[in-house]
């Protein structure tokens, strides 16, 4: 983004929360000429009277720079009006964008729930095309000074500004782990079927919570724990349900237990341990699978995928000897307590068929024993679901360079989804040893195939955005 200049005005809104209103002047920011600077907001809607104005604005500039508020997709103009229009201008060529959400210094917290909300929606978006900063409440104040800022439709002095970034290391650096079984066919010992499981979860969430009540809250009014928005309304034969719940877990517990750490423990300790548990499994078998196995513990993938963003940029073998990916994301849940949407001894898959159907077709041979027999929930899979599954963890860092994936998750929710209460006394460890046991044969199966999967599906970009 060049240095610009240019004259502005600026559009008043209000906005729902007071620390908001106070870090954003209560104001829209438009210029009159070719560059703009635009902010919107999660509170607008399709027909509130400014809206035509910040429209024509983004018509008529051929650089701008958006300032969002984070939960920006709450607004119906956003969505519906302004987004289209950003996007067809931008794959036009028409328009260059800076893209800034502001958030309140606490939430540009790496593992915030609105700082990942926004990072899942650039990287599932074509937005992921466009320069991207996410900007603190302070840091927006000093760029603009109440000096600059004007009412509703009044121009105001000119702003200039420099758009840049500094590459700094982070606080707390961490690593891939990876480990090589080699393979007993001299032949295809140069080969790998790679299996993969993410070792970090969200971190600690903030101000401490009581277990219990995040729990009976959930089970009532947030069935797919952080999956699903804060309920906005609340009724009260919910709240009466609630407290009853609450007191109930209170009494069995002695009070309240207050946790600020988000453990994990399914998300993804589940598929962690079920990949030791795989390896150990394979290194004390009677044989050793013809290819080698290549067992990668991913960093950082709740961040971004960045873990596996870097294997596969960087692999430790060469990209092309990578034959399959098997990846596990909480493997260990989805039992009866769970009431899995798919019924019991479900398990959702995803990208079974997508770059190999021959891959897919082993996944559906092993499962086909009479020992496992799970049903096969692929409705994750489907293109354009809402829910991004296949956007969502490492394997497509693998597939996005032409590596067939599997993607198998035992429970896609549940109350405990990314909250303190992801706790280990909620595995369903039987459930958890079948599910592995079902993926050790399915690695078995792909690592003593005589040819490698065949590919026949489509490959992505790997620099493109990831298209569910
Ligand atoms: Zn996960």
């Amino acid at each position: 983004m060049p240095d610009s200049t240019a004259p502005s005005f600026f559009v008043s809104y209000s906005h729902h929360d007071a620390d908001w209103r106070a870090a954003l002047f209560d104001r829209c920011i438009a210029t009159t000429s070719g560059d703009c600077l635009v902010w919107s907001d999660a509170q607008l809607r399709a027909g509130d009277a400014w809206c035509p104005q910040i429209e024509a604005q983004l018509a008529a500039c051929s650089v701008a720079v958006l300032l969002v508020s984070p939960n920006f997709l709450a607004s119906s103009f956003i969505r519906e009006r302004e987004l289209p229009l950003i996007l067809a201008r931008a794959a036009a060529g028409t328009l260059r964008i800076v893209w800034i959400p502001i958030a309140l210094d606490r939430d540009t917290l790496p593992g915030s729930p609105l700082f990942r909300r926004n990072l899942l929606f650039y990287r599932d978006t074509a937005l992921v095309t466009m320069p991207v900063a996410i900007a603190t409440q302070s840091a927006i104040a000093s760029f603009f000074p109440p000096s600059v800022v004007r009412r509703i439709g009044v121009e105001g002095p000119a702003v200039s500004g420099h758009f840049g970034y500094v590459e700094s290391p982070t606080n707390a650096p961490v690593r891939n782990v990876v480990a090589v079984l080699p393979g007993s066919d001299p032949k295809l010992r140069g080969q790998y079927v790679a299996i993969g499981a993410h070792a970090d979860h969200v971190g600690i969430i903030g101000d401490p919570v009581d277990h219990d009540s995040i729990r009976a809250f959930n089970a009532v009014a947030r069935p797919r724990g952080a999956d699903d928005p804060p309920p906005r309304q609340v009724t009260d034969s919910q709240w009466i349900l609630i407290r009853a719940l609450i007191d109930s877990l209170h009494r069995a517990h002695g009070g309240p237990r207050l946790d600020s750490i988000a453990n994990g423990a399914d998300d993804d300790g589940s598929g962690t341990v079920l990949a030791l548990e795989i390896a150990e499994a394979f290194a004390k078998g009677k044989r050793r699978p013809a290819r080698s196995l290549l067992f990668v513990w991913h960093a950082a993938e709740e961040q971004g995928l960045y873990g596996a963003q870097y294997f596969s940029d960087h692999p430790t073998v060469s990209r092309d000897s990578i034959v399959a990916q098997i990846n596990m994301d909480q493997m260990g849940r989805g039992g009866a307590e769970d009431a899995p949407p798919d019924g019991l001894n479900s398990m959702v898959v995803l990208g079974a068929r997508r770059l190999s159907s021959e891959l897919g077709r082993i996944a559906d041979s092993v499962n086909g024993q009479p020992r496992y027999q799970f049903h096969m929930d692929r409705s994750f899979d489907q293109p354009g679901d809402p829910s991004h599954g296949w956007c969502r963890s490492d394997h497509y860092m693998y597939a996005r360079y032409g590596i067939p994936v599997l993607f198998f998750v035992s429970a896609v929710w549940y109350i405990d989804y990314h909250m303190v209460s992801d706790e280990p006394q909620y595995i369903n460890y039987p459930r958890l040893a079948k599910v592995g046991n079902y993926i050790h044969d399915v690695t078995a199966q792909v690592a003593n195939l005589p040819h490698r999967p065949v590919v026949d599906g489509a490959r992505p970009d790997p620099r493109g955005a990831c298209i569910q």
